[in-house]
């Protein structure tokens, strides 16, 4: 498998992942909050560290917490704490995705804006079907 190397803006925090499969992408009120905007992520799989000197973690609710560098504060990771091994990552931290990668999921997609969609047809969740499927956000 190709690793693909990611970092938060200042180098705090550096990583790498396996090439995603494909990506998910969340609507959620918090999701958006944190990042910005909508969140596009990898979905869960193992980061290997190399610099986490900046890393983080928020809990944001009873079944996951979030990282983010403290120096930059990029948004960096979401995890359950059921199982802390594994993380969904932000895309905009992770360097070199193939461009036929695509969006295959969009979640809580009842709590999505009006000024903006998604380009493309792909899965849409309602966050009760998100929580059906995954027992957590
Ligand atoms: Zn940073
Ligand atoms: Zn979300």
């Amino acid at each position: 498998m190709t690793k693909l190397n990611g970092k938060c803006l200042c180098g705090e925090v550096a990583f790498k992942v396996e090439e995603p499969a494909h990506l998910d992408s969340c609507h959620c009120g918090q999701c958006r909050t944190w990042s910005g905007s909508v969140n596009m992520s990898l979905d869960f799989t193992m980061v290997e560290f190399e610099n986490r000197k900046g890393l983080k973690w928020y809990r944001s609710s009873e079944w996951a917490e979030r990282g983010f560098c403290s120096t930059c504060g990029s948004s960096l990771f979401y995890r359950l704490v059921e199982d802390l091994s594994k993380m969904s990552v932000c895309v905009g931290a992770v360097q070199g995705i193939s461009d036929d990668v695509k969006i295959t999921k969009e979640f809580f997609i009842e709590e999505k804006p009006g000024f903006y969609n998604l380009e493309g047809e792909r899965e849409k969740l309602t966050g009760a079907e998100v929580f059906a499927l995954y027992g957590a956000e």
